[in-house]
């Protein structure tokens, strides 16, 4: 049974190579998966590294999309995606071609062990709430947080933005 679509948000880094071209490429894999339509592009951000600081700055950007995949499959196609574009799993918060992190799976609340949503550190990370700022600035967390309290446009670590080069940035615009 195919779920109801399910609004989602997923965050999206890369800090090896042409790291622009990693979040576009990744941008156009996922919109064109079934069960998946990409509705808004944040704009493409550098941040400083989080966790493990000795690393190259990252790009960084937001998404949402709707979604009609089960958390699972959402995961599991991101999962994919990362690996068809070479990521390598060495050690946590290694530098790496693609993330995808699934942020907000509708107003869900999932603690299994392969899958926590919320993204656990998402209330703790400027470089995914500036840009989710952009996109989504009433959006509530599923605890009621708001974004535009949480997020800090001034934050040192996002220093500085570009417009997304994906042409459907604003696709389904509701202004
Ligand atoms: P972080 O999760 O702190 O951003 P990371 O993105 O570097 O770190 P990964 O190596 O990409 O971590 O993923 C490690 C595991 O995290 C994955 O195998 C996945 O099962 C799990 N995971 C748990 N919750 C999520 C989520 N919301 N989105 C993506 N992966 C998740
Ligand atoms: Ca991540
Ligand atoms: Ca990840």
């Amino acid at each position: 049974m195919t779920p109801s679509p399910v609004r989602v948000y997923l965050g999206l880094g890369s800090n090896l190579g042409e790291r622009a071209t990693h979040l576009t490429g990744a941008v156009q894999l996922l919109d064109a998966s079934p069960g998946l339509s990409i509705t808004r592009a944040s704009s493409i951000y550098e941040t400083a590294p989080w966790g493990d600081e000795e690393q190259p700055a990252y790009l960084n950007m937001v998404l949402e999309a709707t979604a009609e995949l089960a958390p699972g499959e959402l995961l599991a196609l991101s999962q994919s995606i990362e690996n068809t574009m070479g990521r390598e799993r060495t050690r946590k918060w290694a530098p790496r071609v693609i993330d995808i992190d699934i942020l907000l799976y509708g107003e869900h609340i999932i603690k299994a062990a392969e899958l926590q949503v919320p993204h656990p550190h998402l209330s703790a990370r400027q470089f995914v709430l500036v840009p989710l700022l952009e996109i989504a600035p009433d959006l509530l967390l599923p605890d009621g947080a708001r974004v535009a309290e949480l997020a800090d446009p001034s934050s040192r670590c996002v220093v500085w933005y570009a417009a997304a080069p994906w042409p459907q940035r604003h696709r389904g615009e509701r202004a």
